[in-house]
């Protein structure tokens, strides 16, 4: 069954695979090579004697990490991670081999365009980096924008809350900006990625779906990224939903799912009844309070998300589903989707299906660039 590698080459996948997370542990190496258990146990002992690997004592806890996992040799060497949103940028330093050491946000203005907000994030990046790398040097960048990606040109397609930002090579834009190799995601695919590997049992398949201001939605196959044919693959947002009517979509179309279950949706909603919000924040606090209307709201909206989730998990049957975002904060909101899934999916699709809150929190999206960024750094042989 195994195919032959050579010894390099064998070690830089393992290398590769262990710096990415992707793997683990010698099983999740073999799983991921086709490689016998025994050919594997000797590359890595190889790679632990020569010291480009280590293994977690047993009993180890900190960093949350298991006992006995492989992780690279801990290098000078970081990462810079930026989760572009519609207001501000969320920035983290990650330490390659270990995990975040630091981030920090910023207030952005997208309309400033893509050379500018670039500009101003690595500006931020390396600010962070000064304070908190000390004589490590930065060695890669990615960056995660609330807009539909084109993964290999780098570039951000048709985004209806960044005007003006169509056609530039964003990657390119951050690469000189930093001065460092650069990856660009979508963010919910980013988040996606963070998430579906933030878990001990980690499920084959999984869709994460992104519930703030806006709704995303990321799937990852096989701990891919699936982006589709035309790079836009889980944007459920403008899927057409009955209750929504002829409401207007900031889409141009009418009557989409984000026109009544996103932040911006309930924002209106709230307005339409007479309440004083502005913000995804506003509609958030209310539902907290314990605000009748605005609870009937939130869970009316869950109630919309997961009728459409519903069609997706009934065709693509994933091992997970796994709900972030800030509205996925709020219990009613939360357990409307989880009701309308059993309720509306076939009992094989429900059966072993883990629905649960995202883990990562504002990291997930920084995570899974992180994630990207590395193995395009072992692809480039760095
Ligand atoms: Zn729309």
């Amino acid at each position: 069954m195994s195919r032959r590698k050579s010894t390099a080459a064998a070690q830089d996948e393992i290398l590769m695979l262990i710096g990415s997370g992707r793997a683990r542990s010698r099983r999740e190496l073999a799983d991921a090579l086709d490689l016998s258990p025994s050919t594997v146990s000797q590359h890595v002992q190889a790679l632990l004697t020569d010291g480009r690997l280590v293994e977690g004592e047993s009993g180890e806890s900190s960093g949350g990490r298991r006992p006995r996992e492989l992780r690279l040799t801990d290098r000078d060497e970081y990462l810079g991670a930026i989760d572009l949103g519609g207001a501000h940028a969320r920035i983290g330093l990650v330490r390659r081999g270990a995990g975040i050491v630091a981030t920090r946000e910023i207030a952005v203005d997208l309309g400033e365009g893509a050379p500018g907000v670039i500009g101003s994030v690595a500006t931020a990046l390396a600010a962070l980096a000064a304070d908190s790398a000390g004589a490590g040097r930065l060695v890669g960048a990615g960056i995660s924008l609330p807009g539909p990606v084109d993964v290999d040109r780098g570039t951000v397609e048709s985004p209806s809350r960044m005007p003006g930002w169509q056609g530039h090579d964003i990657g390119r834009l951050l690469e000189n900006a930093t001065g460092v190799p650069g990856v660009v995601e979508n963010d919910a695919n980013a988040m996606a990625l963070g998430e579906h590997f933030a878990r001990t049992e980690r499920a084959e398949h999984s869709v994460t779906v992104k519930a703030g201001t806006a709704i995303g939605a990321g799937i990852v196959v096989r701990g891919t990224v699936y982006h589709g044919a035309g790079g836009v693959a889980g944007d459920i947002t403008h899927t057409r939903v009955s209750a929504a009517g002829e409401t207007p979509c900031s889409c141009g179309n009418l009557g989409c799912l984000e026109t009544v279950a996103s932040g911006a949706a309930l924002v209106r909603l709230l307005r339409e009844q007479g309440y004083a919000v502005s913000t995804t924040a506003d509609v958030l606090a209310h539902v907290r309070d314990a605000d009748p209307v605005a609870t009937t709201l939130a869970r009316t909206a869950g109630r919309h998300l997961g009728e459409v989730l519903c069609a997706v998990v009934n065709f693509f049957n994933p091992g997970a589903v796994y709900l972030g975002g800030a509205l996925a904060t709020l219990e009613p909101f939360v357990s409307a989707i989880r009701s309308q899934l059993y309720a509306g999916s076939h009992p094989m699709m429900t059966r072993s299906l883990v629905i649960e809150p995202a883990l990562l929190g504002a990291d997930a999206s920084l995570t899974g660039v992180v994630r990207m960024l590395d193995e395009s750094l072992f692809r480039l042989g760095r």
